[in-house]
């Protein structure tokens, strides 16, 4: 069971991942992720990566799909791949194709996170999340059931990216809609989309994802 979960920042992706990761032993590959240690690293490529991202624009295919190749070699083995933030341009869809085939592995489905645009705004710019754990949280919704402890991990460090600001939102929803909607025809054309109402509860569309998939 290979996915993809595509939607605009803020639709939720990362949340329903991780809920996959943990229940069914799935494995996350989230660029952002990827991208963000290695914005940490402090070398010359990190800090590039991190210019990029701070502005809430795409960084290029050939780094992205060079991240997502060495990871596929990683987990050669492994079955189950969630792909997390990635592709984003038909570019990168055509490599993952190429990657995955080239591996004998298949892609199964392509789980679209539908949602309104004034949601995401809210969405995104109320969210953190644990700094040792990654859990979730939003100041408008789930807080930490102890204020300033994390409910999972018991930490008491929490980060907010540095892209949920008002200005990175409106060039990462503009680079959502220019480069990365067209692949939700590219899928439907190849019988590979399913969409989900990503403004329902998290529970709920963790359990029509797993309907879905048939989980
Ligand atoms: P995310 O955590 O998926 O919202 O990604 C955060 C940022 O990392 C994006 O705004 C882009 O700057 C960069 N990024 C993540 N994944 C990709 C990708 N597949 N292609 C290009 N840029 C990406």
């Amino acid at each position: 069971m290979n996915i993809i979960l595509l939607g605009p920042p803020g639709a939720g992706k990362g949340t329903q991942a991780r809920l996959l990761v943990e229940k069914c032993g799935l494995v996350q590959l989230s660029t952002g992720d990827m991208l963000r240690a290695a914005k940490t690293s402090g070398t010359e490529f990190g800090n590039r990566v991190a210019e990029v991202m701070a502005r809430g624009e795409l960084v290029t295919d050939d780094i992205v799909i060079g991240l997502i190749a060495e990871e596929l070699d990683r987990e050669a083995g492994r079955h189950g791949l969630i792909f997390d933030g990635f592709p984003r341009t038909l570019a990168q869809a055509d490599a993952l194709e190429a990657l995955m085939a080239s591996k004998g592995k298949f892609l199964n489905a392509v789980i679209e996170l539908r949602v309104d645009d004034d949601v995401l705004i809210d969405r995104i710019s109320g969210r953190y999340t644990c700094a040792d754990c990654g859990e979730g949280y939003h100041d408008n919704g789930k807080r930490p059931a102890t204020a300033g402890v994390c409910d999972k991990c018991g930490s008491t460090e929490f980060i907010r990216r540095a892209d949920d600001n008002a200005d990175a939102v409106r060039v990462r929803l503009m680079a959502y809609y220019r480069q990365t909607a067209p692949l939700i025809g590219y899928y439907h054309a190849k019988g590979k989309l399913r969409s989900v109402d990503g403004l329902e509860a998290i529970e709920t569309i963790q359990r029509e994802i797993k309907t879905l998939l048939g989980l």
